[in-house]
């Protein structure tokens, strides 16, 4: 039997779903590269992590993923902090800007692009070809929910978060025999920054205060609540787990029934 998988790849996690899919791998016993544009709150994060397992190895590197080079620096990190890549690989990216289809121009969609669909394409070509050379891996992209159902503002997201959707679909039979599992998992409105920001666009929109577009976006969940990032991560975690194994090329929905309704 393999050893367990223990080098584990998150981006953009310095807070919100990234953070908590941290803390979930953590949990798994894995060690930890984490990275995210901000320095001071990626610090806090990693500092947060190497307290919760002491002695550990957890680094954290400052970087955009919209830039090539971000990638390239990641794998350096890689092999400093483990002379090796990683087994396990989460991409996550901040979410594109919200606005309805006519306020989407050229900028907004390259922009979108390059942030939804580019940085995962690019960590799945660099970080994907390792795992496959290595005979095992763990991929998982955190997308959204809009892939399962569009949402009303986020136009940029229902149309890119479905490409990265179809490319896990698409390399999944190409990396099994290889050993290594791709999946997706696609979560709804989930307490963080990210829908602090979106229910202010919204209510900016309608003309509603925060409260009331907060109220109308809770009653479309049936279960009648936001989520919590540490669902969302569960969710990764099990991606990443000896027990999830056979499983690839599959996207989980983590909206509380919101894109069934
Ligand atoms: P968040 O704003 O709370 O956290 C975003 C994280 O990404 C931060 O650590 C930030 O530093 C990092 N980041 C942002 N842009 C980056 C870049 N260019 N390069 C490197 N790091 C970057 O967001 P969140 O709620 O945790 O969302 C994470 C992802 O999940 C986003 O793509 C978001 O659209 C998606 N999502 C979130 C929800 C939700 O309800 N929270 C729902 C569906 C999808």
């Amino acid at each position: 039997m393999r050893p367990p998988l223990r080098r584990a790849l998150v981006t953009a996690s310095s807070r919100g779903l990234g953070f908590a899919t941290a803390q979930a791998l953590s949990a798994q016993g894995m060690e930890l590269l984490l990275c995210a544009r901000d320095g001071m709150a990626l610090a806090e994060a990693v500092a947060q992590l190497r307290a919760a397992a002491p002695g550990r190895r957890i680094e954290g590197l400052v970087c955009d993923l919209t830039e090539a080079a971000c990638i390239e620096r990641l794998q350096e990190a890689a092999l400093a902090l483990w002379s090796a890549p990683p087994q396990v690989l989460v991409c996550n990216a901040g979410g594109p800007a919200p606005g309805g289809f006519e306020a989407v121009d050229d900028a907004a969609w390259r922009t979108g692009f390059e942030l939804t669909f580019l940085s995962t394409a690019r960590l799945l070509r660099h970080f994907g070809a390792a795992m496959c050379e290595a005979g095992e891996g763990r991929v998982v992209t955190i997308t959204s929910s809009t892939v399962a159902r569009p949402m009303s503002g986020l136009t940029v997201s229902n149309a890119l978060r479905p490409a990265v959707a179809a490319l896990v679909r698409e390399l999944a039979p190409q990396w099994a025999p290889r050993g290594v599992t791709i999946n997706n998992v696609a979560p709804g409105f989930t307490a963080t920054a990210r829908v602090e920001q979106l229910l202010a666009d919204a209510a900016g929109r309608a003309g509603v205060s925060v409260a009331e577009a907060r109220a109308g976006r809770l009653a479309a969940i049936p279960a009648g609540r936001m989520g919590e990032p540490a669902e969302v991560a569960a969710a990764v975690a099990y991606f990443c787990s000896e027990a999830a194994g056979y499983v690839t090329g599959q996207t989980l929905v983590v909206d509380g029934g919101a894109s069934l309704a």
